[in-house]
């Protein structure tokens, strides 16, 4: 469909199902809902596709979580992206497996060899490597600090809008309507259950709404009296060109280094991205700003000249920022909201949600029309583990992983 017809299209007075926010979670689930034979799905978006965290993610795509949960959700999402075309069928989600490592200071090894153990149990291609073997997978890296490392030779990085605009082409094929330029103003409950959305282009009645508004989504869960620790935060990427000792004909592998609080992903062009993980504060998401600051440029050049010592004299190229939503154990909620029945959310990704947005929206679609979650249990992700004082914990947390978020 042309840009001119999407644009064209009206908001409905009804819809089966609403969904507030065109992020690759909203899109996933529209997708899969009208795979699922719902024909009347709306999303709203308050700008444009990938306006939030999509947008700007790192997209890196890998499975290894210190937890089994993600890891699944992360591992079915994978066989996604690596067979887009039967699964998705429009677009490109730029998927280039070009191997990744997991990094982590030698008194964590225990905890990544029980984490790989777990991973392998589940069928996830990874394997743990010494020092000696990280040297042959990634001759560019220094390893005189670690002793082991996660490796999976088939995980890698993707194009975060490429994947997006394939999805919400394969979405609007089977006839979901995706409205730009839309802000849902607020979710309207009935009975005390959900009635509908009012938007800026006035109201839609609807029983089922998904919340996927990402870093703004408590603004609309706020006036439904749901407070669930929420907080949104801003994380920066900086970019730099090799220098020209480097060999620009071959890609390094994607890398989260937590001996530095930083992840790293090769640009086309003899480049890398350096992720901040330790760098990203609370911040308004309207108010933050999309560039990147000096501090952020001078940290993200002292973790690449350390992990890459080749890399010292890299020339920075520019980068950006963006906001996610940070729940308070660093989990995401995914959840059928209870007190409030027909609301579905899914927030507080914390910065990793890009790689597993595929598996959620399966999820959220099966839950949605059959009643329950089937691909992978979300009972670990419920909104209401907070209120029963059971934050999550991670089953093999590393212990130098402080505020990683985007790179956890
Ligand atoms: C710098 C950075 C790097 C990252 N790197 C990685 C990575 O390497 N791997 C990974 O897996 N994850 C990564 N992430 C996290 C990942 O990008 C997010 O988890 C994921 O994109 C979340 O998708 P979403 O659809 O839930 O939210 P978003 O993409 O934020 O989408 C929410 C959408 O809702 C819209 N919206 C908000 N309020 C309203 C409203 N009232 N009405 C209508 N629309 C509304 C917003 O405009 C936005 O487009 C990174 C994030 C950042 C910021």
């Amino acid at each position: 469909m042309s840009e001119r017809a999407v644009m064209a299209v009206q908001q409905p007075k009804t819809a089966e199902v609403v969904i507030i926010g065109g992020g690759i979670v909203g899109i996933s689930t529209a997708l899969q809902l009208a795979k699922r034979g719902v024909r009347d799905v709306v999303v709203v978006e308050r700008r444009q596709l990938g306006a939030g965290a999509t947008g700007k993610s790192g997209a890196l795509i890998r499975c290894h979580y210190a937890n089994v949960p993600e890891a699944r959700l992360a591992h079915e999402s994978l066989r996604i992206f690596r067979a887009w075309g039967d699964e998705v069928g429009a677009g490109s989600p730029g998927f280039d497996p070009v191997g990744f490592l997991r990094l982590v200071a030698p008194r964590d090894e225990a905890r990544l060899r029980a984490n790989v153990a777990a991973q392998q149990a589940i069928g996830i291609e990874t394997s743990v490597v010494t020092a000696d073997e990280l040297r042959a997978i990634e001759p560019l890296i220094r390893t005189d600090d670690l002793t082991v490392a996660a490796f999976e030779p088939g995980s890698g990085v993707a194009d975060p809008n490429g994947a997006l605009y394939g999805l919400a082409e394969a979405a609007r094929k089977l006839g979901v309507t995706i409205l730009t330029d839309t802000p849902a103003a607020r979710i309207v409950t009935g009975g005390d259950r959900v009635a509908g959305v009012v938007t800026s282009a006035g109201p839609i009645s609807t029983g089922t709404v998904v919340l996927a508004a990402g870093a703004w989504s408590d603004r609309l869960l706020r006036p439904l009296g749901l407070d669930f620790g929420l907080v949104p935060v801003r994380s920066q990427v900086v970019i730099f060109r090799w220098p020209a000792t480097v060999d620009p004909s071959r890609k390094h592998r994607v890398l989260v280094d937590s001996t530095r609080g930083s992840w790293f992903r090769p640009e086309d062009g003899a480049g890398t991205l350096v992720g901040l993980g330790s760098a990203a504060r609370p911040a308004d998401p309207d108010e933050a700003d999309e560039t990147i600051d000096a501090p952020a440029i001078t940290r993200a050049r002292a973790v690449l000249a350390h992990r890459f010592p080749g890399f010292a004299a890299a020339t920075m190229r520019g980068g950006w920022a963006g906001a996610y939503m940070r729940s308070p154990d660093g989990h995401p909620i995914i959840d059928q909201v209870p007190a409030v029945p027909g609301l579905w959310v899914m927030t507080g990704d914390s910065g990793t949600s890009f790689k597993t947005a595929p598996a959620i929206g399966i999820c959220l679609a099966e839950w949605i029309t059959e009643g329950a979650p089937e691909l992978v249990d979300l009972t670990p992700f419920r909104s209401t583990r907070f209120l029963d004082g059971q934050p999550w914990v991670d089953d093999n947390p590393y212990t130098d992983a402080g505020d990683l978020s985007a790179s956890r």
